[in-house]
């Protein structure tokens, strides 16, 4: 029987524990947390959005194109829902969210440590890792008081993304120390921050808006949705989903802007058209007054301000030059953005270890035989809409199963 370790007891380790004593093997989780799956607890704020029924390989993001499809390829959202189905966990489906029936995240780790318990998986909590070795007999994970040998490692310790759950960062230590690349952890899922004094007044304001991503003036990404507007930026969840690029720009020096149409039910030419009736029908109305109705009012002076125009000029005196400068502010409000929130406050990672190195087949280094990887730590990041967990659960069955069954020989 094959001897698997499992660094971390998240949501890919939990997984890859199920699999891998599924699979026959002896498994040992070692978590530093007093508990397992801290993280999971807090996700779809406590209510676990775990998949998706729609899957679309743009709902994968990482260096290697096509790697997250292979893995899902092999184990992807059907079987997933197969497991969980096998373990208790009954779905309920919102516009394709999948969620556990209980809405309760809770049900979700209950059902992984259950089975991981009836299956005899060691969980090792409380335990705090001194060093990891990987000899010709396998792998030594060095703790405050004990070691343990393995055949396979498993590294499942997540990113560094809400570090306050235990993923703190300590994974990509020890992959790197095991001669793997990292490419830059950077916050995804995130707010996105403005030095730009409009957004103080705007603050508290959401809004439909197409949202597109531009880096030094190319289109990045685009995105629909209710955007948040704060004090120090934008937020809501195409802003969020944008974010992986803006921040990875932003730490290669580029420029980023986020463009939004503020009326997105209109293409561009019928918008003007139907800004010009409005101008006719109520050409005695100042600019705040004509947008009543279209744009909140801060909105309203806001875009008032951003084409330039007078306060308490009306729609009559509008030159032509200034009907073409609101219309285009109306469907290009630009924003330029400095930064982006830190891990504390993002859901996700982009970066990690590098998916060249790694086996898509079977999540095996292509370096260290023996050694598998499963969830966050890895160069993939998800979208918002249960993507990231599909990743875990994807990224852990497959590690726990090839783990298990190859594993180290000697
Ligand atoms: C607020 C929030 C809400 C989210 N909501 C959703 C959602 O609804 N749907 C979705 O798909 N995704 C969501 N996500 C993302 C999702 O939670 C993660 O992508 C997923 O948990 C990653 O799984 P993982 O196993 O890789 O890492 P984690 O779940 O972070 O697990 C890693 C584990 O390893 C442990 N560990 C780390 N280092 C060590 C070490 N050195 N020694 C021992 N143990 C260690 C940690 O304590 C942790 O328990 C959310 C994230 C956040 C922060």
């Amino acid at each position: 029987m094959k001897k698997v370790l499992i660094i971390g007891g998240g949501a890919s380790g939990l997984m890859a524990a199920v699999s891998a004593a599924r699979a026959g093997a002896v498994v040992t989780v070692l978590e530093h947390n007093k508990q397992v799956g801290k993280k999971l607890l807090i996700t779809g704020n406590g209510r676990c959005n775990l998949t998706n029924v729609n899957q679309d390989d743009r709902n994968y993001r990482g260096g290697v194109p096509g790697f997250a499809k292979q893995v899902l390829d092999s184990f992807g959202m059907h079987d997933t829902l197969r497991l969980f189905t096998e373990l208790g966990i009954f779905t309920k489906n919102r516009n394709g969210y999948l969620y556990p029936y209980s809405d309760q995240a809770s049900a979700v780790v209950e059902a992984l440590r259950m089975e991981a318990e009836h299956r005899k998986v060691k969980l090792a909590l409380n335990t705090q890792i001194k060093g990891i070795s990987c000899k010709d007999s396998g792998f030594e994970v060095q703790t405050e008081g004990w070691v343990y040998r393995g055949d396979a490692l498993i590294l499942a310790a997540g990113s560094c993304a809400a570090p306050q759950t235990g993923s703190d960062g300590s994974g990509y230590i020890y992959a790197k120390k095991l001669g793997h690349c990292i490419i830059k952890p950077l916050p995804a899922l995130v707010q996105l921050r403005s030095r730009d004094k409009r957004m103080e007044k705007l603050a508290g304001l959401r809004m439909d808006a197409k949202v597109i991503l531009q880096r030094d003036g190319e289109i990045v990404e685009r995105e629909e949705g209710e955007v948040q507007f704060t004090a120090y930026g934008l937020s809501g969840i195409p802003i969020f989903q944008v974010s992986r690029y803006a921040s990875r720009a932003l730490e290669d020096g580029k420029k980023v802007e986020i463009e939004l149409d503020l009326m997105p039910v209109f293409e561009e030419e019928p918008f003007a058209a139907f800004l010009n009736t409005r101008i006719a029908l109520g050409a005695y109305k100042t600019i705040e007054q004509l947008l009543i109705g279209l744009f909140p009012k801060k909105m309203a002076e806001c875009l008032r301000d951003t084409a330039k125009l007078s306060k308490g000029k009306t729609a009559e005196e509008l030159t032509e030059e200034e009907r073409q400068a609101l219309i285009f502010e109306c469907k290009h409000f630009r924003v330029q953005i400095s930064s982006y929130n830190g891990f504390e406050q993002a859901q996700a990672c982009c970066g990690g270890v590098d998916t060249a190195q790694v086996n898509p087949g079977t999540m095996e280094s292509q370096l260290v035989k023996g050694l598998y990887f499963a969830g966050e730590i890895l160069d993939i990041d998800g979208t918002c809409g249960g993507y990231n967990l599909q990743w875990a659960w994807s990224s852990g069955y497959l590690a726990g199963l090839h783990a298990a069954r190859e594993g180290m020989t000697h």
